[in-house]
């Protein structure tokens, strides 16, 4: 079976690394997302990430012990770093060719992100990790994933989540919660349901990307994702 899609945006979240942790970087679990991820490299697969930082630091919890929210989102930025360079050692480790492009200049660990610099890694087949989300406090991850996949753009975004997809309530409340297959942009906006926050859903839906919504822990749910397979829930038009 050939590849739906050919450059794809994976967002990760920061706790998408921690596993069962309460706070860091469960190795175990950055193996085996980084595993997944170099067999769809494998199959010709062009991979860009956005990694959050949710599992270190967030400037919006930060704002609320007293911090100034934009220093406190500049030290959650700096945190979705951290996770990058996590990532990036992984994947080497398993033999893909990664780069590492952040929002915050620190050209000691990474490459500044050059938006011509990261098209041109991912045709030569690197994994491009984005750190330091978009460089902007009062932003999210989320919103930077929307961001960069209209940057390069990317076919589609795959946002990997601990659940299967997106619910008309919350399953683990609601035993009997159904997920949906597809949804519009519009519904999504005007449910206020939680896929991404509002400004990454407007920013896929000015730009037509749509967004996959699927289980991370799923073993093999990013190859059938990338194989057009159905799996969790489509945002789309
Ligand atoms: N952040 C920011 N601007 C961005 C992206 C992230 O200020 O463009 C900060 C913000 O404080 C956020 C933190 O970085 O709380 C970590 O990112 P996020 O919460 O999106 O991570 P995730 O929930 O995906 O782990």
């Amino acid at each position: 079976m050939g590849l739906t899609y050919q450059r794809v945006l994976l967002k990760l979240s920061g706790e998408a690394l921690m596993g069962d942790l309460a706070y860091g970087i469960d190795s175990k679990v950055v193996q085996s997302i980084a595993q997944e991820i170099s067999d769809i490299v494998a199959e010709g697969v062009e991979v860009a990430i956005v990694v959050g930082g949710g599992n270190i630091f967030r400037g919006i919890s930060g704002a609320a012990a007293g911090m100034d929210r934009a220093t406190a989102d500049y030290i959650g930025m700096i945190a979705t770093v951290m996770n990058a360079m996590t990532l990036q050692d992984a994947l080497e480790q398993g033999g893909v060719q990664t780069r590492v492009l952040t929002a915050i200049e620190m050209q000691e660990v990474a490459e500044p992100y050059i938006r011509r610099r990261a098209i041109r890694h991912l045709e030569k087949g690197r994994v491009v990790i984005f750190g330091a989300g978009s460089g902007n406090p009062f932003f999210t991850t989320d919103t930077t994933a929307a961001l960069r996949a209209a940057e390069i753009n990317a076919e589609v975004v795959f946002k990997a989540t601990k659940v299967d997809g997106v619910y008309d309530a919350d399953p683990k409340l609601k035993p009997d919660a159904r997920q949906y297959q597809s949804l519009t942009y519009s519904y999504v906006l005007n449910n206020d349901l939680r896929v991404m926050d509002t400004t990454a859903i407007a920013l896929c839906k000015d730009n037509n990307i749509p967004i996959i919504v699927f289980n991370l822990s799923v073993a093999g749910n990013i190859r059938r994702a990338v194989m057009g397979e159905s799996i969790g829930t489509i945002v789309g038009g």
